[in-house]
């Protein structure tokens, strides 16, 4: 009798003992069935709220867009070609429009005093000369039309065809001439300096998602008409 009742009083603790393991084993194992079905639970979500913000940003980029009704074409906008009367000479191969003439050659002359060469590269460009610098650049560096839209627009939707776009090179450096290096010579250097001043402004800076750095293409914001025609441009997507 005694005996049994040892080992009864062994059995009670052991058997209790057994049954705490058998409790933390049962969670465990259930962790473990619902485990896959917990991570496939949380990567729905995940997923779902990763294409809901997706969406939200896709939808007002659309909204955007029909809001600015912009028209753009591979990110260059569209401008209408200047009038022949508005157009002035002030080079051999160089004509811009009459409003920015007077800006445009004192410029040059203030940065003459500071010992800086402007050189002008190009001015005025009709649509037709701006067709064959997209389309015939395309084809010799076979480029496809997005490719080449960073480097040149469109026929129809270039600043040069406003008459109040120039390019800008730097005289005493001419093989940097239409180059992102011309960003390193003294003239660009001292026409981020002073070009606000004569009412210019750089069209296509780096921050630009669509078109190439161009530090040699400068625009004219100083009339009325100049600021129309860059309304759009100017204002914030
Ligand atoms: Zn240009």
């Amino acid at each position: 009798m005694e005996q049994n009742k040892d080992i009864n009083q062994f059995d009670i603790p052991l058997a209790k003992r057994t049954y705490l393991k058998n409790d933390k084993l049962i969670l465990l194992k259930r962790l473990l069935i619902f485990s896959p079905f917990l991570i496939i639970l949380f990567s729905i979500s995940i997923f779902r709220l990763t294409r809901d913000i997706e969406l939200r940003s896709y939808n007002n980029i659309n909204f955007q867009a029909e809001r600015n009704h912009d028209h753009r074409i591979l990110g260059h906008l569209p401008y209408e070609e200047i009038s022949k009367e508005k157009l002035v000479l002030i080079e051999p191969n160089i004509e811009v429009h009459i409003d920015m003439r007077d800006s445009l050659l004192k410029m040059r002359e203030e940065a003459k005093k500071d010992g800086i060469f402007l050189v002008f590269l190009s001015g005025y460009r009709s649509i037709n000369l701006q067709k064959d610098i997209f389309y015939s650049l395309k084809s010799i560096r076979n480029q496809d039309a997005s490719e080449r839209a960073r480097v040149s627009a469109p026929p129809g939707y270039s600043e040069h065809s406003t008459g109040f776009a120039i390019d800008i090179g730097d005289a005493t450096e001419r093989e940097t001439d239409f180059e992102t290096e011309f960003e390193n010579t003294e003239a660009f250097r001292w026409l981020k300096k002073n070009a606000a001043r004569f009412h210019f402004k750089l069209s296509f800076n780096k921050n630009n998602k669509y078109i190439d750095y161009e530090p040699w293409h400068w625009r004219y914001e100083g009339s009325i008409e100049a600021l129309k025609v860059f309304e759009t441009s100017n204002r914030e997507l």
